[in-house]
């Protein structure tokens, strides 16, 4: 039986309501593919997006990375560098352990940079902090 109540009948002929519960069935699916999110809807959003769960969701995961992220603000708790060796010295950053921020290139609009130990960077004859 399918979850309309309907059995297998071969070619035996629907009646009037089976053929109702097949029309109400068809409208069921077309209104949960209307409300199902589209490709085209994503490439213009005229609204927030907001996870259904707080720390549920993730946008990109461990190596599948977006190529880039543009914002005005960025609210966040902890933060996270892909970058775990340091430009310099090329150890890895330690827990605890203080680190800034070498400007690699200027851009028009922006900067990128690189985390460095602090001590690297005191060794290597930064002094503009
Ligand atoms: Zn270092």
């Amino acid at each position: 039986m399918s979850w309309l109540g309907l059995t297998h009948k071969g070619v035996e002929p629907l009646f009037p309501e089976e053929w109702n519960a097949v029309v109400d069935g068809l409208d069921i699916l077309k209104q949960y593919t209307d409300q199902s999110v589209k490709f085209d809807d994503l490439k213009a959003l005229p609204s927030d997006i907001v996870p259904a769960k707080t720390d549920t969701y993730s946008l990109g995961k461990p190596g599948v990375f977006w190529l880039s992220l543009y914002a005005r603000n960025i609210v966040t708790g902890d933060v996270h560098f892909t970058d775990i060796k340091c430009a310099l010295c090329g150890e890895e950053f330690r827990e605890g352990e203080a680190i800034i921020f070498i400007v690699l290139e200027r851009g028009s609009e922006s900067i990128r940079t690189v985390p460095v130990h602090l001590r690297c960077a005191l060794r290597h004859g930064y002094r503009d902090f």
